[in-house]
């Protein structure tokens, strides 16, 4: 009898980012939700055969760092300066989101995830302006079928109160959140802590926040060398010099930290996520560490951050941490690089970063991240034999240089089929919201309705 989550994977070019088996051409046996074995010629009369011959199978994708609330916000601002961003969405949209409208965005970003291979997204939301809104965001992660770590956060109601110098502790109803809704740390949807650290708030909030999140067993993430702010406030020093610094911690951005503080990051066993995308794109952050942060000894993770400036798939991200280290080594890199003595890093070590490196920084190494068997089954099917990657003699450098949505055949989440055939499965409901949620804000926010877009609705 065939049952669908008994999937054989037979023939693929095997991508495993698992030291000990490398890369392949053999099978991948699923059963049960979890990789039961990679190897070549594997039987299993029960399970159902996918063909992988011109296709490259790899742990599916690990974005360390999105703003999902915004995901039927997207593609907005892509000339956006950091401060044009914070006062039309963070300051403009954000206090007008009901729970309703997280829901739509959180999903609208849960699909546009899954539909590029991207099968954990770490959702950093900073739209608990309720508690409601806090379960809409979470309740679309359950529906979408990704592999969430939700990091709760700050509101966007009053969201000045709650940045630079803030004297607000946490909200509290992350309580709540670890006590009632998100207690199993097993779970396909998981709690971490969105803080904001020294550079967002005092050094005593901080404190506080820190301990909050620790005693409640969550791991943190922060964002921070955020333009000349973050230079100035230098907040994994000040994390470094409280004795607060912890490998717990993921550092998001990190462009404007100094080598010195990157330094403190690696000697704690902290993770970094570089938004490479977001960050050559919008004027006002710094640049992307990428290098800066292998030459500390750490190797980063990878994030899309906010789909109103940037595309919400790993391939543009990828490609962007590519561009940036060239501009370095060709010498027009920012002040913070240099080209002599560079620590660089290829395609291959990209596709690391934005699979095994994201499970590390997320903490879920234990479960993904690699086509380990024993691993939950999150993995993706790239087509090599598509016409833009043809003759795909690198299958690295192929999905680096080339690679697209389109181009992602499967996507299993916990054994679970969510695309096949290159064709997205379910979402199509809330999906059709997207374009209404939007006009809701637009108009609440005074702001004028599109001319394109008005009355769109999904076609998939
Ligand atoms: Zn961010």
């Amino acid at each position: 009898m065939v049952s669908h989550d008994r999937i054989l994977i037979k023939n693929a070019y095997l991508m495993t980012q698992d030291e000990r088996l490398g890369d392949l051409v053999g099978d991948v046996l699923v059963t049960g939700g979890t990789i039961q074995a990679v190897g070549r010629e594997l039987q299993d009369d029960d399970a159902r055969v996918i063909d992988g011959s011109g296709g490259a199978v790899l742990p599916g994708f690990i974005d360390t760092h999105r703003h999902n609330w915004q995901g039927a916000l997207r593609n907005l601002g892509p000339a956006w300066t950091y401060e044009e961003y914070r006062r039309r969405v963070q300051i403009g949209l954000g206090q007008y989101f009901e729970p309703e409208d997280v829901y739509i965005g959180n999903l609208a970003a849960d699909m546009m995830s899954i539909d590029s291979g991207v099968t954990t997204v770490r959702d950093e939301s900073h739209i608990s302006n309720s508690p409601e809104h806090t379960d809409a965001a979470i309740a679309a992660h359950w529906e979408s079928g990704v592999r969430a770590v939700f990091d709760h956060g700050w509101p966007s109601t009053e969201a000045e109160e709650w940045q630079f110098g803030s004297v607000r502790t946490h909200p509290d109803d992350i309580r709540r959140v670890r006590g009632e809704v998100l207690a199993d740390d097993g779970a396909r949807v998981t709690l971490n802590a969105m803080l904001r650290g020294p550079e967002l708030s005092t050094l005593e909030v901080a404190d506080h926040d820190i301990r909050l999140a620790r005693d409640l067993g969550l791991r943190i993430s922060m964002h921070v060398g955020l333009g000349e702010r973050g230079a100035r406030q230098q907040a994994i020093r000040r994390l470094a010099e409280a004795g607060l610094l912890g490998c717990d911690m993921t550092f998001i951005h990190c462009c404007t930290s100094s080598d010195e503080e990157l330094g403190m990051l690696a000697g704690h066993g902290a993770t970094a996520s570089v938004a490479s995308a977001l960050e050559v794109f919008m004027p006002g952050l710094g640049q992307p560490a990428t290098n800066r942060l292998l030459a500390a000894g750490v190797r980063p993770s990878l994030s899309v951050d906010t789909e109103t400036i940037v595309s919400g798939d790993m391939f543009g991200v990828m490609r962007a941490a590519l561009a940036y280290q060239q501009l370095i080594v060709a010498g027009a890199g920012g002040a913070m690089d240099r080209a002599d003595g560079l620590s660089t890093f290829d395609a291959a070590d990209l596709i690391a970063f934005a699979t095994v490196e994201g499970a590390r920084a997320c903490g879920i190494d234990d479960r993904a991240g690699s086509l380990t068997p024993g691993k939950e089954a999150d993995l993706i099917m790239i087509r090599l034999d598509d016409v833009n990657l043809l003759p795909a003699t690198d299958a690295a450098a192929s999905i680096v240089a080339g690679g697209h949505a389109g181009n992602v055949d499967l996507v299993v989440v916990a054994g679970r089929v969510l695309k096949e055939g290159g064709v997205l499965r379910g979402g199509a409901t809330v999906l059709q919201e997207a374009a209404s949620s939007r006009d809701r804000l637009f108009r609440a926010a005074g702001f004028p309705l599109p001319s394109s877009g008005a009355g769109l609705r999904y076609r998939g």
